[in-house]
């Protein structure tokens, strides 16, 4: 194949997961800092053939080279160790949170679509938890994904009447803060007010050192709840889209 027929690249990615493919090799899908999600092979990590495959475990963050033939699939071809978080693979609490935060990332993302922001931040909170864990880290972690990709909330006011005191509901429907004069959606705490708040207002270190651990819940399922109530609306308008599979 010669060579302008390869389209390669290196970008700086993180592993959100890996499977098994054909006798050999493994598929790794990744999260790069340019590219979005993207896909690729491995070859030879199962019969340790690989000089790199060490470092294609869930959650390590590499340099890496691909190169893409024909197919939908890249090829790794290099990978360069920028980090292996090794504190929190010696920690089981970590150790689940890490992997809930890769699952989110995967879920949200399409392959081979750009998420600006997205690598920065799973990168800052795999960072933040390698230094040490925090009560609020995977709230903090959640609501800065759904503000990146639009599905947060405008933190200051009620979505209806613009009021900023009183805020004591979220609307998951319509993805806003709702005042007591509009009680519309699920109530949220005046704890959990000021800790989201802090989150979506570019003080997520000041949530981090907060060790709330009911606001911490709170906000940990809230944000589940938008993303479920987003998968299912992308699902609906999916649906309407193409009529004939939902039949
Ligand atoms: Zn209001």
């Amino acid at each position: 194949m010669s060579a302008n027929r390869l389209r390669g690249r290196t970008d700086s990615a993180i592993v959100l997961r890996t499977y098994k493919f054909g006798e050999a090799d493994r598929i790794v899908v990744l999260l790069s800092e340019e590219g979005g999600k993207l896909r690729a092979v491995a070859k030879g990590v199962r019969k340790g053939k690989s000089r790199f495959g060490a470092r294609l475990e869930p959650s390590s963050c590499i340099k890496a080279e691909l190169y893409r033939g024909q197919g939908e699939l890249y090829t790794i071809v290099g990978a360069e160790a920028i980090s292996h978080y090794r504190n929190i693979r010696e920690d089981l609490t970590r150790l689940l949170k890490v992997s809930r935060m890769l699952e989110i990332v995967d879920s949200i993302t399409l392959d081979d679509v750009p998420h600006p922001g997205l690598y920065q931040i799973l990168k800052g909170a795999l960072e933040t938890l390698e230094a040490g864990d925090s009560e609020m880290l995977l709230a903090g972690f959640l609501w800065r994904v759904l503000q990146n990709e639009g599905m947060a909330p405008h933190h200051e006011e009620c979505s209806i009447c613009g009021s900023e005191s009183n805020l004591v509901n979220y609307d998951l429907r319509d993805g806003g803060l709702t005042c007591a004069q509009h009680p519309k959606g699920t109530a949220i705490s005046p704890q959990a007010l000021i800790v989201l708040q802090e989150i979506l207002g570019g003080k997520l270190r000041q949530a981090l050192n907060r060790a709330d651990k009911t606001a911490a819940n709170e906000l940990e399922w809230l944000a589940e709840k938008v993303l479920q109530s987003h998968s299912e609306r992308s699902l609906k308008s999916l649906k309407a889209t193409h009529p004939a599979q939902s039949l």
